[in-house]
């Protein structure tokens, strides 16, 4: 097989060796937090009118698992595989802002970037660094008077340097829809790929699953990455069953960057 112009279409299991649990994984934050109330839009603005306190506790554990978490040596792997110019572009449904930390360069957010505050109304996107977010988890356990919490956490958010509007997560929320710009940008990777590689996504959660089937469809070759059996492995040329670091560690040294 002739493997060219590879994309990584990758999702929760990427980041599991860093120390952040999968989604669907059972040590995860949405078995103590139901996603339909605490991600979603509509959830996120009547906790924040009505039970404040309950949603900062969730802003501090969310925030707590990323701040404490650092990008792994398969994050560092695509990052090197960019470089020597065999990865042209990596999709992914993390927020977590590792391929970013790594330096790789092509990369769709399609579910968005949890360190990104959003003008819905414009777009302007304003990226908060590590010390900021770590400000958001210290600052609202300080806050004793529920006026006080939302006064703070709305300061935090900010407004949008164009239009003025309020600013709100940047990461994609249950009944949003994807954002065009992201979605073109994943579009226009497979397009000019031969082959897709999906690691670390149970390929489920939709609109995202369906970037493998539009990828084999177009006639790519696809690969999964799993150390589970995945929904696209029926359409898969082939199916790795390994945890994403060890087949990176398989895979690396047989890289040349001749
Ligand atoms: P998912 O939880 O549905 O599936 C995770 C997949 O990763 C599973 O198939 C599992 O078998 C696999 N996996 C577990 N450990 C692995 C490892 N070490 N190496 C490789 N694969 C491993 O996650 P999903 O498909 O990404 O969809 C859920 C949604 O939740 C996505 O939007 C995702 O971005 C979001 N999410 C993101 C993060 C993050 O940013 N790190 C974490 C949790 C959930």
């Amino acid at each position: 097989m002739k493997v060219g112009g590879v994309v990584a279409f990758c999702g929760a299991g990427l980041s599991a060796e860093s120390g952040i649990p999968t989604f669907r994984g059972s040590e995860g934050l949405w078995g103590k937090y139901d996603p339909q109330k605490y991600a979603s839009a509509k959830g996120i603005i009547d906790l924040f009118c009505e039970d404040t306190f309950d949603l900062a506790n969730f802003i501090a554990d969310f925030y707590k698992v990323l701040l404490s978490a650092e990008p792994n040596f398969s994050h560092h792997s695509l990052a090197k595989l960019e470089s020597l110019g065999f990865l042209k572009g990596v999709i992914t449904q993390n927020i977590d802002n590792f391929d970013y930390q790594v330096g790789l360069q092509n990369v769709s957010e399609v579910h968005g970037n949890a360190y990104v505050f959003f003008c819905p109304k414009c777009g302007f996107r304003l990226k908060k660094n590590k010390n900021e977010i770590d400000e958001l988890v210290s600052g609202i356990k300080k806050c004793k008077k529920k006026i006080e919490l939302m006064t703070f956490i709305l300061r935090f958010m900010g407004r949008c340097e164009s239009c003025r509007d309020r600013l709100f997560t940047g990461v994609v929320l249950y009944g949003q829809s994807l954002r065009e710009k992201d979605m073109d940008l994943a579009y226009s990777y497979l397009d000019n790929a031969k082959t897709v590689i999906c690691i670390g996504t149970s390929g489920v959660t939709y609109p995202a699953a369906s970037f493998p089937y539009y990828a084999k469809k177009k006639g790519l070759k696809l690969i999964v990455v799993n150390p589970e059996s995945t929904e696209i492995d029926e359409i898969a040329d082939f199916v790795i069953n390994k945890k994403a670091v060890n087949f990176f560690q398989e895979l690396m040294p047989l890289i040349s960057s001749d």
